[in-house]
């Protein structure tokens, strides 16, 4: 156990300080020269190929020469030089070309010239992902990039980490990644995050950052930032709409579109296909293409994270012969960065995800995008499919297609641009999994339970899809795909069964309507329907009305049968009706189960109800303090007398009535007596004179209440500050404490450290040993969190892991830029 209070940290040494200081002085020499070049650049020129063709700092063409990175790709070369004059760039270009080298490198550079660095500089520049998943592989491209001679200290806030943790780190750092959410959060919540000097904003997959999900947060974010600042906004799929240029009030901003000429909005070493196939034999057909490509890298999308963790189940029970991975948003952020780190590792895998994994991650070398269920719209496809094909290489596609799919779906992509052909399964390869899935939903009733949600969340995702010419959820057979889950029936679907009753409401009104006016002539041949419109309705009648319930249509049709046949109610079966009723246990439906006898005077009961077609006798009830009294004529009724809070409802209301002194009652409002009125003055004097003097109470009022908000608005934040102060204290202190005997905490603990180095297996003690990290100070309070540490990776401290695994790594890189 970490005792509290003690960090660890050191003081730099004079030597450290002094070569700092060089180092700075260095790079004022450096800052003048790239400034001047930088001004001597010019945007236009096509000629910069390389990125040594640029002025940029010696630590970013360290960064660039270390990760191998020489040539330019087309956005880079387009984009770099203009965002490093400080333009405001809109920049598109195909998935896997390069965007975001094209935002990391102005970052860093205009940075460096702004010597915008150190804890008083604040923050300056924020780089937003949709995605935990892409945040933190933008951070992992700014650390490799920045780790060779920055100093700016860079940060990752993605949610799903303790808050608190992310705070204290905050205040220092200089570079931001974040997903919308997360970023607002600190925006208002967290004390000293300076963001008043924020020099540039950068909006990756900015299309979707922009899109409803996420207008709220954005807009919110955007009202913290100054205006004046450069922003940057990239993607695969760029929208121009000026409302959204508006919102980030860019200026004049430089649109850059390389593949805008070209014939295809997707990679031209990409080939795509699609495949007809009907919503049942989805699972089949992935099977088998999965058995078929067991020396491959797949990645296969699906609409709902129930789907996905269906599929990954059962599938992994089925023991495929590949390793298998999958990732939704709804798992913990651990076990997402897990997934990511295990694919991208991997040679030989398949990964089942959701949405989250179709924007921007570039997992290496994948050789197949399967898109398992349609795709929203042709963006999203676009986004999903590149996911393989990046960067030059090889890859291919596949989308399955419903055969309701197919028509909708073909035209939004060719809108877009993207070429794609079809291709046919072969059927004898085909292997159905059908029986295997339900034998075991049988056996396994956790498997049974995520496939109804599976099946529940996909129906849903159809109904909800915008695209309705693409998604029609009557042309899918929901049995079948249901059964194909290994499911015996189609689960219950409420919002299907509203809509249906919904639907079957509107049907009958328009059949009664429809009856009503087309029967018109005929009835008024014979007087019939006059006859029926004026006879008293009953709830029994507006029952039997209701011929479409399919639920309870069959008991309905039998007692409406002898009422059509015979001309009267229920003649021909009255006796036989009435009597089950009374018995109650023939047809439970209609029998009064439990009678409510009124209290009330049973004289007043109607005696003849001739015109009405009820058996029941009605009873009036006159109830005290109501001036009409109660018809009890249904069985509701009679349960109401039964409550008095209902009863209140019928009764009328009270009058009010105020005493004065001698015990006399007067009513609340009364008229003066005119004279007295009169001697008042005239009207409007005394109307102004009731003002003034209301006025100034209300005045007085304000100002005791104002100063009370205040003093109550002033502890609160004392109350705050103090407790942020303490806070910092024990962050801050440097553990000199002394324990119980007196003695020096620190130097204790330093010297057990010392005797304990070989035994590795004593975590705690080298968690200490470690190099601090801020943002997992906090941390070592909490008793899982240090464990964690314990497991004790001093070298991620020491900058010589090169693959960050944990989100706590990436922490520790992120304090490790500081330099
Ligand atoms: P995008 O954001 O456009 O989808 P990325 O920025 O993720 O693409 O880059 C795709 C891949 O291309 C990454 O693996 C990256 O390392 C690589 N890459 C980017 N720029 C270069 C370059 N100039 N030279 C070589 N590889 C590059
Ligand atoms: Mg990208």
């Amino acid at each position: 156990m970490v005792a509290p209070g003690i960090t660890g940290r050191t003081r730099p040494t004079k030597v450290k300080k002094q070569a700092a200081a060089q180092k700075r002085k260095r790079n004022d020499v450096d800052v003048e020269k790239l400034e001047q070049a930088v001004a001597e650049l010019d945007p236009k020129n096509a000629s910069y190929k390389d990125f040594t063709d640029l002025p940029l700092s010696e630590p970013t063409k360290q960064g660039l020469k270390s990760s191998h990175f020489a040539v330019m790709t087309d956005i880079q070369a387009k984009a770099i030089p203009l965002a490093l004059k400080g333009y405001d760039i809109l920049g598109a270009a195909k998935t896997g070309s390069g965007k975001t080298l094209s935002f990391i490198i102005p970052v860093l550079e205009n940075l460096y010239r702004l010597q915008h660095v150190g804890v008083d500089a604040g923050l300056g520049a924020l780089i937003i992902s949709p995605t935990r998943e892409l945040a933190i592989q933008i951070f992992d491209v700014l650390y490799k990039l920045g780790k060779h001679g920055h100093m700016f200290a860079a940060g990752l806030v993605i949610g799903g980490k303790s808050l608190e943790a992310e705070k204290q780190a905050l205040t220092r750092m200089n570079i931001l990644v974040g997903t919308p959410g997360r970023v607002l959060q600190h925006l208002s919540q967290t004390v000293g995050f300076n963001v008043d000097d924020l020099k540039m904003l950068v909006l990756d997959e900015a299309d979707r950052i922009l899109d409803m999900g996420f207008q709220r947060d954005v807009d919110a974010i955007i009202e913290y930032l100054p205006k004046e600042r450069q922003t940057l906004l990239f993607s695969a799929t760029q929208s121009r709409k000026l409302s959204d240029l508006a919102r980030l009030s860019l200026q004049d901003p430089e649109y850059i579109s390389v593949h805008a000429e070209d014939k295809t909005a997707t990679p031209k070493s990409l080939q795509q296909n699609y495949i007809i196939c009907p919503l049942q034999e989805k699972l089949d057909t992935l099977w088998s293409f999965i058995q078929a490509s067991k020396k491959s890298k797949i990645l296969c999308f699906f609409s709902t994270a129930k789907e996905v963790r269906f599929v990954y189940e059962s599938f992994r029970h089925m023991q495929p012969g590949i390793p298998l991975l999958h990732l939704h948003g709804r798992q913990k952020q651990g076990s997402r960065l897990d997934t990511t780190a295990k694919f991208s590792a991997a040679k030989y895998s398949c990964l089942f995800a959701t949405d989250v994994a179709a924007r921007g991650l570039d997992f290496p070398a994948v050789d197949f995008v399967i898109q398992v269920d349609c795709p929203e719209d042709a963006d999203t496809y676009i986004h999903r499919v590149g996911r393989t094909a990046r960067y030059n290489r090889d890859g291919r596609g596949v989308l399955f297609l419903a055969p309701s799919e197919e028509e909708g779906m073909l035209k939004r992509l060719e809108a877009k641009n993207v070429p794609i052909e079809l291709i046919n399964v072969r059927q004898k390869k085909r292997q159905p999994i059908k029986d295997h899935l339900t034998h075991m939903c049988f056996k396994d009733r956790a498997l049974k339970y995520l496939a109804q949600k599976a099946f529940i969340t996909h129906v849903k995702s159809i109904y909800l899809q915008k695209d309705k010419e693409t998604f029609k959820l009557k042309e899918y057979d929901l049995e079948e795909y249901s059964a194909s889950l290994g499911l015996p029936g189609a689960p219950r679907i409420k919002f299907l069964e509203k809509d249906k009753v919904k639907e079957k409401k509107q049907a009958s009104r328009a059949t009664i309507e429809l009856l009503g006016s087309s029967g018109e002539s005929e009835d008024e041949e014979n007087g019939l329907t006059e006859k029926k419109a004026k006879a008293v309705r009953t709830k029994y009648d507006r029952m039997f009305e209701r011929q479409n319930r399919d639920i309870l249509a069959d008991h309905y049709k039998k007692l409406i049968r002898g009422r059509d046949t015979d001309g009267e109610p229920n003649s021909g079966n009255e006796g036989k009706n009435t009597k089950a009723v009374a018995d109650g246990n023939e047809d439970d439906f209609l029998a009064v189960r439990r009678r409510i006898p009124a209290e009330a005077d049973l004289s007043d009961a109607a005696s003849d109800n001739d015109d009405t077609s009820i058996t029941r006798a009605q009873k009036v009830v006159h109830l005290q303090g109501a001036a009409q009294p109660l018809i009890v004529d249904s069985n509701r009724r009679e349960k109401l007398l039964k409550s008095k809070k209902k009863l209140l409802k019928l009764k009328d209301k009270g009058r009010k009535l105020v005493y004065d002194d001698e015990g006399n009652p007067h009513e609340v409002y009364e008229l003066e007596d005119e004279n007295d009125f009169k001697a008042k003055g005239l009207p409007e004097e005394q109307r102004q004179k009731y003002f003034d003097v209301e006025r100034e109470r209300v005045q007085e009022a304000d100002v005791e209440d104002k100063a009370a908000a205040k003093a109550k608005r002033k502890e609160k934040m004392w109350k705050r500050k103090q407790r942020e102060r303490m806070e910092i204290e024990e962050a801050e202190d440097p553990g000199v404490e002394l324990d119980d005997n007196g003695e020096d905490a620190l130097a204790n603990f330093r010297a057990d450290a010392e005797f304990s180095d070989e035994s590795k297996s004593d975590g705690g003690k080298e968690a200490q040993k470690k190099k601090p990290n801020k943002w997992s100070q906090s941390d070592s309070e909490n008793d899982h969190k240090s464990k964690k540490r314990k497991k004790g990776k001093r070298n991620v401290a020491q900058h010589t892991v090169e693959e960050p695994r944990t989100l706590e790594d990436l922490e520790e890189l992120a304090a490790g830029l500081l330099g």
